[in-house]
């Protein structure tokens, strides 16, 4: 897996932003939900779980002080798992606009969903294509950053070649020695072998369904084509949009060729069995409630939602180099 190395045709150049255009007009079309709307939602306890895995994420590897770069931050719904890790300072950029319009909200604390006090570290938010812009060049005033943060979104980098690696020289040129980079993606293991077992082209559940075309009909991905290799996803009350199947090796070495080695990777199912035997994050689950505290008579993730987080990875590198000294 050669620098530059060519992988055959890709997409054309047009059809590309066509679907980098039709993620952003998906998420930027989702509106702020009422608090009585997100509790009624039918994967309220999956994203319960999502919030939690990602709060372990940011409470293992964010230190107070932290320079934060929040890649595809979505509506902010971040922003108090950073606050509570203390950080100084938050970079937060997102292809919708609508999105960015949001977390501005958020961050201001004017919104009916946020009545809580100011955060206590200063914030940029900036509306880009992460995989597309050289955002060195936009935060070579922020830069660089301790850690940078990509949860459910480094997958649609994945349309290209190009653009997969545009994202990963974003990170690495952004990140001091050292830093960290955390996120979150779908399991292209779990969904391929998911794929092979169904008789059709769709597979899944209550609240979830993957649909491949028919170009994928013998289920076979050739290793000389390993981007852009396109499905549809949708989750209920949540996403339905095309997303690209990240074969996880490549991803690590494409990650080493730019710096980035890989410190831990693991399916959502394992970091739930890992982390849970830790009492502070077994704590925060009680609290956060996916999985309820034990106690009859409370509600807890169905079993559609537990298989379909499965279809998760969470994901650790680290920017190769000695960290500045203090
Ligand atoms: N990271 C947020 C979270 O965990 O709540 C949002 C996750 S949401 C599933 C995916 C996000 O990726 C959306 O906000 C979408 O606009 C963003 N996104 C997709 N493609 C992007 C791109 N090319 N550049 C920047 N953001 C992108």
């Amino acid at each position: 897996f050669g620098a530059g190395g060519g992988y055959g045709e890709q997409e054309g150049y047009s059809e590309e932003r066509n679907s980098a255009r039709r993620v952003a007009d998906h998420y930027s079309a989702r509106s702020n939900q009422t608090l009585e709307e997100r509790e009624n939602s039918p994967i309220i306890y999956l994203k319960k779980l999502n919030n939690w895995i990602k709060s372990v994420l940011v409470q293992l590897y964010a230190r107070p002080g932290d320079c934060v770069l929040d890649l595809a931050c979505g509506k902010g719904g971040d922003l108090i798992k950073w606050d509570k890790a203390k950080v100084g300072y938050y970079v937060g950029v997102d292809i919708a606009e609508g999105s960015i319009k949001d977390c501005m909200t958020r961050y201001n604390g004017d919104s009916d969903q946020q009545r809580r006090k100011k955060f206590s570290f200063p914030a940029r938010l900036i509306c880009a294509d992460c995989y597309e812009t050289r955002l060195d060049e936009y935060l070579c005033e922020d830069a660089p950053f301790d850690i940078c943060s990509c949860q459910f979104a480094i997958h649609y980098s994945w349309s290209t070649e190009a653009r997969a690696r545009q994202a990963l020289a974003n990170i690495s040129a952004l990140l001091r020695p050292g830093g960290t980079f955390i996120g979150t993606m779908p399991d292209a293991n779990v969904i391929i072998k998911r794929l092979r077992e169904t008789e059709g082209m769709e597979f899944g559940n209550s609240v979830y369904s993957i649909t491949f075309g028919e170009e994928y009909t013998e289920k076979k991905f050739p290793a000389s084509r390993p981007f852009g290799i396109k499905y549809k996803f949708h989750l209920e009350d949540a996403v339905d949009c095309p997303e690209w199947v990240v074969p996880f090796h490549l991803f690590k070495l494409l990650a080493e060729e730019h710096d980035l080695e890989l410190v831990l990777m693991k399916n959502f199912h394992e970091f739930v069995h890992e982390y849970m035997q830790r009492p502070e994050f077994l704590d925060l689950m009680r609290r956060l409630g996916p999985l309820g505290d034990g106690r009859s008579g409370q509600s807890t993730l169905s079993q559609d939602e537990w298989e379909a987080s499965y279809l998760y990875l969470a994901f650790v590198l680290r920017k190769r180099g000695p960290p500045p000294s203090q």
